[in-house]
């Protein structure tokens, strides 16, 4: 092994594992897209500015986990620890918001310096969602309902679907100032982080993992009864919503996420087959994000997928993604080889994935890699073969061979391929 390795926290997409990836991509990419949202590729850094004001000074993300340098201009830069300010400061820039509402989506690498275990990564990779410009509640559902659409289309079970309301801004300054009356008696008793955050983030108190806050959190205020009329009102609306469409949800009065920017409809989407790192999906509505970041005001409503776990899970599922070859090209002797190359794109240019060996040696050598290549047959050419237009086409499960005209085989696509569906479904 070399001296230099990946740095601790990354990891390398290995061809063996890159089908999930590409799975995930496409099933999420034509949901979004039924669903006419479109994809935005902001820069994968930013002045740190962003997100110190668009996340919150105050939170994990930008107190204790960004990635952030000088550059030699002297700028201080940040490699996004998530998508949404950035898609929202794209959103401002380019006057997206004259252009009524906005359904975006993306895809991409996120950054955060935190300890690396399973499901948790510094270089790890969200896909997700932004819908600019309506505060109905039924955009909540929609995109929850997208997220749900996703994770289910990929075949994952055992989810549960939390969902709470962080209300509005005066809601959660009256509810803050009660849960810190409350837990300020306790304060010795609390965990180092919540102490700290009872002058700087208090909900986020509500969130600890630790057992003696969450035993004294047991008997404090609960959020859900400080909502003022108009989220509780919303909060119904999207219960209701999510009933109709037949989604079920789980109630968690302690659901706060992790950024500052989220009022009314939180939620996460958790999975019982991951321990520790559970939630697959995270999101919520944030009104204020936009007009924070100086532009004008403007609802929004979003959530991210996490792949890394998502891909844990998928890894657990009995069927993997379908990575199958149909053909292995083997072809040995002087005219031979060129040939094959060209049977092999005009195969490929008919939708058939074909790998050609490349290696010249002898036809025993290219059979065995044929076997582990995992595709369903192989097509075998000699120069006998090249000088007559013909091939030889051997099916890998059955070991049956018949020599074929070249040009037949390319007319009869259609055939070809549902003899290729058979075969790869025989076992
Ligand atoms: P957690 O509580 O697990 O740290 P979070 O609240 O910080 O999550 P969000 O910022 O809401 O997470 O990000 C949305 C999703 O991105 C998470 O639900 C998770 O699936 C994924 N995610 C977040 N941080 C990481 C990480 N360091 N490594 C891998 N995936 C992550
Ligand atoms: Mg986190």
């Amino acid at each position: 092994m070399g001296d230099i390795q990946a740095l601790r926290g990354t990891r390398d997409i290995l061809p063996e594992e890159v089908n999930y990836w590409q799975q995930v991509e496409t099933v999420a990419k034509e949901i979004l897209t039924k669903a006419a949202y479109t994809e935005i590729r902001p820069p994968i850094f930013e002045q740190t500015a962003l997100f110190e004001r668009g996340i919150g000074e105050a939170t994990d993300v930008v107190s204790k986990e960004m990635y952030t340098f000088r550059d030699r201009g002297d700028r201080s830069c940040t490699l996004r620890p998530e998508g949404t300010a950035g898609v929202v400061r794209a959103f401002i820039e380019h006057g997206l918001q004259s252009q009524g509402v906005q359904r975006l989506w993306y895809t991409g690498p996120m950054f955060r310096y935190e300890r690396p275990q399973a499901g948790r990564q510094r270089q790890f990779h969200q896909i997700g969602l932004e819908l600019l410009g309506s505060p109905s509640p039924l955009a909540d559902v929609e995109t929850i309902a997208l997220a749900t659409d996703i994770l289910e289309r990929l075949g994952l079970q055992h989810l549960t679907l939390e969902l709470n309301s962080v209300g509005d801004a005066s809601d959660r300054q009256r509810y803050r100032a009660a849960l810190v009356e409350y837990l300020t008696p306790y304060k010795d008793q609390l965990d180092a982080d919540s102490q700290d955050r009872l002058t700087s983030n208090p909900l986020r108190i509500l969130d600890s993992k630790d057992e003696q806050t969450q035993a004294i959190l047991e008997k404090a205020p609960r959020l859900l009864d400080y909502l003022g009329e108009e989220s509780r009102q919303h909060f119904e609306q999207v219960k209701a919503q999510l009933t109709a469409l037949g989604i079920d949800y789980k109630l968690n009065p302690n659901l706060v996420r992790g950024l500052d920017y989220y009022t009314h409809t939180a939620f996460e989407i958790q999975s019982a087959d991951l321990g520790a790192q559970a939630t697959v999906c995270g999101g919520g509505r944030y009104d204020g994000l936009v007009s924070q970041l100086g532009g004008d005001d403007t609802p929004a409503m979003g959530w991210a997928i996490g792949m890394e776990r998502l891909i844990l899970l998928l890894k657990q599922l009995k069927d993997p993604p379908d990575p199958r070859l149909d053909f292995y090209m083997a072809s040995r002797g002087d005219r031979a080889p060129a040939q094959a190359l060209i049977l092999a794109q005009k195969l490929r240019h008919q939708g058939f994935r074909v790998e050609l060996d490349l290696s010249g040696s002898r036809f025993q050598k290219q059979f065995k890699r044929a076997d582990r290549s995992g595709a369903v047959a192989c097509l075998i050419l000699g120069d006998a073969e090249a000088d007559q237009g013909t091939v030889n086409l051997k099916w890998m499960a059955t070991q049956e061979q018949s020599v074929l005209k070249q040009n037949q085989l390319l007319a009869n696509s259609e055939e070809l391929r549902q003899q290729i569906w058979q075969a790869a479904h025989q076992e």
